[in-house]
């Protein structure tokens, strides 16, 4: 696609839009604009402009579409797969500004809010009033929008499902500057194909979500945490199944490693309590009474020690306990990051049956190709976060080993019926292995779908598809 490089005219265009000080030239963008999280797609965008609403998104994408301008959307920039890296130049579209919550409908339970505000605005918002937003993806500052264009996951999906199983409705702006609204306030929605649906986990590719209607329940009183040590990581994961079968639904069943945790405590500066075995499990529980979550606790304590295996239970109970073990699990990811020059992610998701002999795998992979791969997961859902960790490999060597291990990684996933991302997405980064995962068919129906939302290709070109 030959698209059209950002003039004077355009800059003029875009000025009268949003405004001057709303408004970035090449020469005043930040390097963090252009690289997400990971760092590991890299590219400047031509213009860099921040919108206030979504009038200003239709006139934009009015232009961009009739001048043949590409646009990305970014929000916070948290992702980890270069899907708001602006690969082809063009328009960098930064919705932080559009931050505002528009309303809090308590009888019908839902949150009405724009694009830009972000996730821990969110739960601080409806925590005030006793309600619930439940995905809990770990990067708080990420924005709404963000989350929703990844369809993010988090640590309470085993209960509570994904951002997607939280969205009612939501307003879009169309790659050709069109409004339109899918879904709404209601609970159900059976009416022809759900556009809301595709528009979720689509990483700013087919449309610009400019509102969002989030579902809301009421805040559960009490959760509670247990740490769970084991001999080693095949006794803790093989007692997954039996902790999720066996009493109430866990909000979150993580898996943790010595090796993790240890990046975290030298991350933080701080020791974790207890944090002296070879693996772990961290379950939690929520629910509205002392005895509900008592009966929690006690059965899956004896289960764990009495039929599991597990060498102890703590109970993370104390303020400083609950921080402690929380922030070393938050860290996981900016500690591994630390611990080396650069790293690459696998984020594959898979049947929880195969996750040991999966991780053994990645041990095997490690050894063979000499370079450290910690990892650490979601267990209760079976999506693991793998890192491939560059410490003092050349460039080439690094992308050598990267391009083996990948392969491997990926071919055994799918082995296993995983699949490519649990909750990262595709981006710009692991394209090649979603066409290997679904194959043609589906792979031209996804191109299909983008043509229809995009026939010139101006929205995110270049990714996922
Ligand atoms: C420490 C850390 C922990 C993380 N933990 C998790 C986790 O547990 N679970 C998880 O799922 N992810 C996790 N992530 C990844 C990341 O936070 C999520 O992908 C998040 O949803 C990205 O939101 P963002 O606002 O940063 O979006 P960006 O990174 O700015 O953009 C991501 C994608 O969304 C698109 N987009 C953004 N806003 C809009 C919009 N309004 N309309 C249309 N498209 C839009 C962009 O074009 C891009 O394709 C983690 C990241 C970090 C750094």
């Amino acid at each position: 696609m030959a698209y059209k490089k950002i003039d004077q005219e355009d800059i003029k265009f875009l000025e009268k839009v949003v405004g001057s000080e709303n408004l970035k030239t090449r020469d005043q963008i930040e390097e963090d604009f252009a690289h997400d999280e990971l760092k590991a797609v890299f590219s400047y965008p031509e213009i860099h402009i921040f919108v206030t609403d979504k009038f200003q998104i239709i006139q934009i994408m009015k232009y961009a579409n009739d001048n043949l301008i590409p646009v990305t959307v970014r929000g916070s920039g948290t992702g980890l797969v270069g899907a708001c890296v602006a690969i082809y130049g063009g328009i960098l579209l930064d919705t932080t500004k559009m931050n505002k919550i528009i309303e809090l409908d308590k009888t019908n339970m839902t949150l009405r809010v724009e694009p830009g505000v972000l996730l821990m605005e969110i739960f601080e918002y409806v925590e005030e009033e006793n309600l619930f937003y439940a995905p809990d993806p770990g990067e708080k500052s990420a924005t709404i929008g963000g989350n929703i264009a990844t369809n993010a996951g988090g640590m309470r999906a085993v209960k509570y499902g994904v951002t997607r199983d939280w969205v009612r409705g939501l307003e879009i702006v169309t790659p050709d500057g069109q409004l339109i609204v899918a879904g709404g306030k209601v609970v159900k929605n059976c009416s022809g194909y759900s556009i809301k649906d595709l528009i979720i986990g689509s990483e700013g590719t087919l449309g610009i979500v400019v509102e969002a209607t989030l579902k809301l329940i009421p805040l559960p009183k009490k959760t509670v945490s247990l740490l769970i040590p084991f001999e080693n990581k095949e006794a803790a994961i093989s007692a997954v199944p039996k902790v999720m079968m066996d009493h109430s639904i866990p909000t979150a069943v993580e898996f943790l490693d010595k090796q993790a945790l240890r990046f975290s405590e030298e991350f933080l500066g701080k020791k974790i309590p207890n944090a002296d075995y070879d693996s772990y499990l961290l379950v939690s529980y929520d629910g509205n009474s002392d005895n509900q979550i008592n009966d929690d606790v006690e059965a899956l304590s004896d289960l764990c020690v009495n039929e599991l295996g597990a060498i102890d239970v703590y109970l993370v109970d104390t303020d400083e306990r609950k921080d402690s073990v929380w922030s070393a699990r938050g860290a996981f990811l900016e500690a591994i990051k630390a611990s080396t020059t650069e790293i690459d992610e696998c984020d594959v998701v898979l049947p929880r049956s195969h996750i040991t002999e999966y991780l053994q795998f990645t041990q095997k992979v490690s050894e063979e190709l000499n370079i450290r791969i910690p990892y650490f997961g979601h267990a209760g859902d079976g999506n693991l976060h793998i890192y491939f960790c560059k410490d003092d490999l050349t460039d080439e060597q690094w992308k050598n080993k990267i391009e083996i291990g990948f392969k491997k990684m990926y071919d055994k996933a799918f082995s296993f019926g995983g699949l490519v991302s649990g909750e990262h997405g595709i981006g710009y980064a692991k394209k090649a292995y979603l066409k290997q995962q679904v194959g043609n068919k589906q792979m031209n129906l996804m191109i299909g779908i983008k043509q229809v939302f995009d026939p010139n290709n101006i929205l995110n070109p270049g990714k996922v598809v």
